[in-house]
């Protein structure tokens, strides 16, 4: 079990966050992105970055293998929709997904939009880490994430129009 604080104050015993956030027992600040029968999208807001999205299962496996047949189709179908609503409501030209099978919580993608500040920390796989440590110490601004909220709302309202 792990102990979990939400923004109202309140604490929460989960023992999966990935479970919690996917079965709506925690409300991810910001809402929740698109729900699809297998899958669940939400933004980290920890993570202060546009456009950044978390696709999250909603059964509780850790590995691709484990995804069915219309998991994956569901996954693939989906990851597609989101990645086009970045691109088409945010004009984000390039994504990083990131994805570990060697987590605490259970099978998620990361989708982190690549702007132009990010190069100052490298290229590639190498600088995902300083640039995720970067936004959220250093852009965890109002107006940021008034952007971030906003950015999330342009997704949302593409996601349900398409
Ligand atoms: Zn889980």
């Amino acid at each position: 079990m792990r102990s979990i604080t939400l923004s109202n104050g309140e604490t929460v015993e989960v023992n999966c966050l990935s479970c919690a956030i996917t079965s709506e027992i925690i409300e991810p600040e910001g809402g929740t992105i698109i729900n699809t029968e297998y899958f669940h999208a939400h933004q980290d807001v920890a993570y202060p970055i546009e456009g950044l999205v978390i696709l999250a299962s909603k059964r509780h496996f850790k590995s691709l293998d484990e995804l069915t047949d219309e998991e994956a189709k569901d996954f693939i179908d989906i990851t597609r929709k989101i990645r086009k609503a970045q691109r088409e409501a945010l004009g984000i030209e390039h994504v990083y997904y990131f994805y570990n099978e060697d987590t605490t919580h259970h099978f998620h993608l990361w989708m982190v939009p690549r702007y132009k500040w990010m190069y100052e920390f490298g290229h590639s796989v190498q600088s995902l880490r300083p640039v995720l440590l970067h936004a959220r110490n250093n852009l965890n601004t109002k107006e940021n994430r008034k952007r971030v909220l906003e950015g999330i709302e342009k997704l949302m309202r593409y996601l349900r129009l398409v």
